[in-house]
């Protein structure tokens, strides 16, 4: 634009245009890492470390736009609380590595089962959560029981099994989603999986049953 406003002028006194372009040749150069290390810190911020797995930074996201979203389409949400039976053996017989690496194996075969949509979540310890939007409670308890049967089925950890116990749930058609009670859901009938023998799928409903004495 210099050159064709007044060329003479630019020829004339070269660092008029110099200083500029060097200006924006520097902003550039710094603002690409910048901007690779924001995009960084905030993947950071809600995904696990260990696992990859979404953290619960990233599930309180998720819950509020889901509750909004619920409040317009009125579709059913499906929730699933899951936690690794007997964990704390795997520490203590093969180490805590073992247990890191049982939890990054248990993390990928729990994702194999979802769709792109359907997202997994890192709760803590070896206790996860999967948000199903626009599964009922069957559709839920089917995807729980394929995560229980792809978790059980193959090594873990290089050659061990582990088993998982899931509470199911699901928000009912023509609804809202009412986060808070349907984990308070999913959590009683996930310890009435535990309670009846763990490896197995619980669903609300039978939760308000009375818990099963576990075998001896
Ligand atoms: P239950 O079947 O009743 O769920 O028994 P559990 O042994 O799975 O549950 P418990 O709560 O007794 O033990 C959980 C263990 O998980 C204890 C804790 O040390 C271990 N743990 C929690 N977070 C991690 C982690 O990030 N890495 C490893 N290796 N272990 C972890
Ligand atoms: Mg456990
Ligand atoms: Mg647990």
């Amino acid at each position: 634009v210099a050159f064709g406003f007044d060329s003479h002028a630019v020829l004339a006194a070269p660092e008029t245009l110099i200083a500029p372009i060097a200006v924006i040749l520097c902003v550039a150069v710094l603002s690409a890492p910048l901007m690779r290390s924001d995009i960084e810190h905030r993947t950071d911020a809600v995904v696990d470390q260990l696992t990859g797995m979404l953290n619960r930074k990233a599930l309180h996201a998720r819950v509020h736009e889901l509750t909004m979203q619920s409040e317009i389409t009125r579709e059913p949400i499906g929730l699933i609380v899951a936690d690794l039976d007997h964990f704390k053996a795997i520490n203590d017989t093969g180490g805590h590595n073992a247990g890191d690496r049982a939890l990054q194996d248990v993390s990928s075969l729990i994702r194999a089962q979802l769709r792109a949509f359907d997202l997994a979540y890192r709760l803590g310890g070896e206790e996860f959560l999967i948000l199903v939007p626009g599964s009922n409670l069957d559709q839920t308890t089917m995807l729980a029981e394929r995560v229980r049967e792809g978790v059980c089925s193959q090594e873990v950890a290089d050659a061990l099994h582990v088993t998982m116990s899931l509470g199911v749930t699901a928000s009912v058609n023509g609804s809202s989603f009412d986060y808070n009670d349907l984990f308070d859901q999913a959590d009683a009938a996930l310890y009435r999986a535990k309670r009846s023998g763990r490896n197995r799928v619980c669903t609300a409903a039978e939760a308000s049953f009375e818990p099963e004495p576990e075998p001896a």
